[in-house]
């Protein structure tokens, strides 16, 4: 494999990196000491949909996208020089980002030309902005068990159930939805995709509050919602077949935050902060976990790669994004756990010390990190995934 990038790929990074260090403005960088994925108020939300606007129309958002759509048309490596340079940049994750990686992606695959005019531009200049209605109280790993109920009604379908866990459903302005559409066959079969606009008579979203404080998701009921037949995705009863689109997506871009630039934190952490009378770094123990720790995040980035070249060769993504989804959160557990046994009960404390100033970051990460082992399916499904699909082990 060779690691070095061409001239022109040079030439994106130098580019970005400048507008980047130009535009960005200083007081949206994010600080690693809140989860950053979901705004945490409404202020910050509308002032990071500014930011989307303004990289938007310096051409800087979805950039793989097709021309035609408004995107930059450019190819993987330049995503993925975009997703270094925006990462160190510490620039806050774009409001429509559920847009951008999981439903854009999806309508481009599965949508009519008019689906495709009417939401793709408005996803990338961040006039729209997407949730993800799939799981529900009985339907997580088992979603094709999902049993929100959509009644054909000629020219309209009218949706009833719930569904759970739904990021940023409280600032969305469209929701895609899983519903069944046909009770009376084998589960999969009875699935159908709907395009909702979160405006729509009879939805209600209620906040569901992480343990760190923060509102992220959402429970969201539907009570007679009306929904036009031209708001379907894919065809009537194929919704299984276009949500595995969307999951594929997901998990590729699933997996945690920068691990590199985390490591890098804990070492400094543990040059500072004293174990039994002396730095934490000086005990053979703590420096051994933490070059494991480094030795992992270096695997998992060779394994992102060798992902990369794979689809630079025309191969589309498969199961392998379950071991880079599986690897990646249970990484960040593995960080989060090192910094707890390093701080002790500071890390209990959710503010700065003298002895850990940067106290807010590390309680914000040992709470948060077992959610990534979750979201976009558990840690336990992705092994199944493994076990049956790339290793070809028996079902269990
Ligand atoms: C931070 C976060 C954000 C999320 N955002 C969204 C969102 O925006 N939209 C959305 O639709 N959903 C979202 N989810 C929901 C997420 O997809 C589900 O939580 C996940 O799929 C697990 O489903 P569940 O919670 O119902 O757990 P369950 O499926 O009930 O699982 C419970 C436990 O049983 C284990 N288990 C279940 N089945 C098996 C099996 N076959 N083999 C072995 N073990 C098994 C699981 O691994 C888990 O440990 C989010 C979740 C989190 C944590």
């Amino acid at each position: 494999m060779d690691f070095e990038f061409a001239t022109e790929h040079e030439a994106f990074r130098k580019e970005f990196r400048g507008w980047l260090s130009t535009h960005l403005p200083p007081d949206l960088c994010i600080d690693d000491a809140a989860d950053d994925r979901v705004a945490s108020d409404r202020e910050t939300f509308e002032r990071r949909c500014r930011w989307q606007k303004a990289m938007h129309a310096a051409g800087w958002v979805g950039v793989t996208w097709p021309k035609e759509y408004g995107g930059r048309g450019v190819g993987l490596i330049e995503r993925v020089i975009w997703d270094e340079e925006y990462a160190a940049a510490r620039a806050p994750v774009l409001p429509g980002n559920m847009g951008l990686s999981l439903v854009g992606p999806t309508i481009i695959h599965w949508g009519t030309d008019e689906q495709k005019r009417r939401h793709l531009p408005a996803i990338l200049a961040g006039d729209e902005i997407w949730a993800q209605g799939f799981s529900e109280p009985g339907a997580g790993s088992d979603l094709a068990s999902l049993r929100t109920r959509a009644v054909d009604r000629g020219d309209h379908f009218v949706v009833n159930g719930q569904k759970v866990w739904t990021s940023g459903a409280h600032f969305a302005q469209w929701i895609i939805l899983l519903v069944r559409t046909n009770p009376d066959v084998p589960k999969h079969q009875g699935i159908s995709c709907l395009l909702v606009p979160m405006t729509t008579s009879g939805i209600t979203v209620r906040p569901l509050v992480l343990m760190t404080g923060h509102h992220h998701f959402n429970e969201v009921f539907f009570t007679d919602v009306v929904v036009p037949k031209a708001n379907l995705l894919g065809p009537v009863n194929q919704g299984w077949k276009v949500s595995t689109t969307t999951l594929m997506y997901e998990r590729h871009s699933a997996g945690g935050r920068s691990h590199t630039a985390q490591i890098a934190r804990l070492m400094a952490l543990a040059r500072r902060v004293p174990i039994d009378g002396r730095p934490a770094w000086e005990h053979p123990w703590m420096r051994q976990r933490l070059a494991q720790l480094a030795i992992d995040s270096e695997a998992l980035k060779l394994t992102r790669l060798r992902s990369l070249t794979r689809q630079l060769r025309g191969e589309p993504p498969g199961p392998e994004g379950s071991v880079l989804k599986l690897s990646g959160s249970e990484l960040g557990v593995r960080i989060a756990d090192a910094a707890g046994e390093l701080l002790g009960m500071h890390v209990l404390v959710n503010q700065a010390s003298a002895t850990v100033p940067d106290a807010p970051r590390w309680f914000n990460r040992v709470l948060a990190a077992r959610q990534y082992t979750i979201s976009a399916g558990t840690s336990e499904i992705q092994r199944n995934i493994i076990g049956e699909r790339v290793l070809g082990l028996p079902r269990g």
